[in-house]
């Protein structure tokens, strides 16, 4: 069986991959689906850090389009990465992993609160860490969250687990000759405006030389694969000039 070739892994999942087939709120099925999948991922020999988005619950954005406070409204939302935080957690601790939940809001009652210094060591012991709350900050988004949160951990790898299978030169929904890429440069992501993830969480990736995996959740075994170094979805890597 391949080695494993990254030590420290950061997975992003969307709201919307805890949804399942569902067009809102949490299915207790997939949730223990993407429990297995990671524990079989940290069995392998992985340090695992997680960020949880909050889109199959509430975001900012489209709260305040029917009239909430912006600020209200994300922080509406980075209470959703919380609740979403929790069910992934429970699912996990009863699946027998050691697993914690470090947000970037206080809420000691709920979960621990997020130290850089506190989440390296856990994760050198074995924990798995669900990072909530994105940045702590309103007017940011997950995607942001996680590349934050994976360069601090110094991960090796980040890796977006989506619906969609890697990065497309236009929609694959909207156009049947969409071509997908197996691998680009942060700058081209951003120049060409690819859906890949926000441009603040692409510039964090390349300034500080971590590579993006975009791959499909329901892909059974693509967190592994990747960790083994296989090519899965699509890979975004540091330009060139900077290397
Ligand atoms: N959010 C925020 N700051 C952050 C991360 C998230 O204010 O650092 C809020 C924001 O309103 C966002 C919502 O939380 O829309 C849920 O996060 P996101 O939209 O990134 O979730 P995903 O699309 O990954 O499910």
């Amino acid at each position: 069986m391949a080695q494993i070739k990254y030590k420290r892994i950061l997975v992003k999942l969307s709201g919307e991959a805890l949804m399942g087939r569902q067009n809102s709120g949490i299915d207790p099925a997939m949730i223990d689906k993407l429990a297995v999948e990671l524990i079989e991922l940290r069995d392998s020999g992985v340090e695992i850090g997680i960020v949880v988005g909050g889109g199959n619950l509430f975001r900012g954005a489209d709260l305040a389009t029917v009239g909430l406070d912006r600020v209200v409204g994300d922080h509406m939302g980075m209470l959703a990465t919380v609740m979403n935080a929790l069910a992934l957690q429970d699912s996990l601790l009863r699946h027998g992993a050691n697993t914690v939940v470090m947000s970037g809001l206080d809420i000691p009652q709920v979960c621990e609160s997020y130290t850089q210094r506190a989440a390296r060591q856990r994760l050198s012991a074995g924990e798995i860490i669900i990072f909530a709350a994105g940045t702590g900050s309103p007017y940011f988004t997950t995607d942001t969250g996680a590349s934050l949160r994976a360069v601090e951990i110094r991960a090796d790898l980040l890796i977006k687990a989506t619906k969609v299978d890697g990065i497309y030169d236009k929609d694959p929904l909207k156009h049947a000759d969409a071509v997908r890429f197996t691998s680009l440069g942060y700058e081209q992501a951003i120049e060409q405006r690819l859906a890949v993830m926000d441009v603040a969480a692409m510039i964090l990736c390349n300034d500080n030389g971590l590579d993006l995996v975009v791959c499909d959740i329901n892909q059974p075994g693509a967190l592994l694969d990747l960790a083994r170094g296989e090519t899965v979805g699509t890979r975004v890597t540091r330009n060139e000039a900077q290397q």
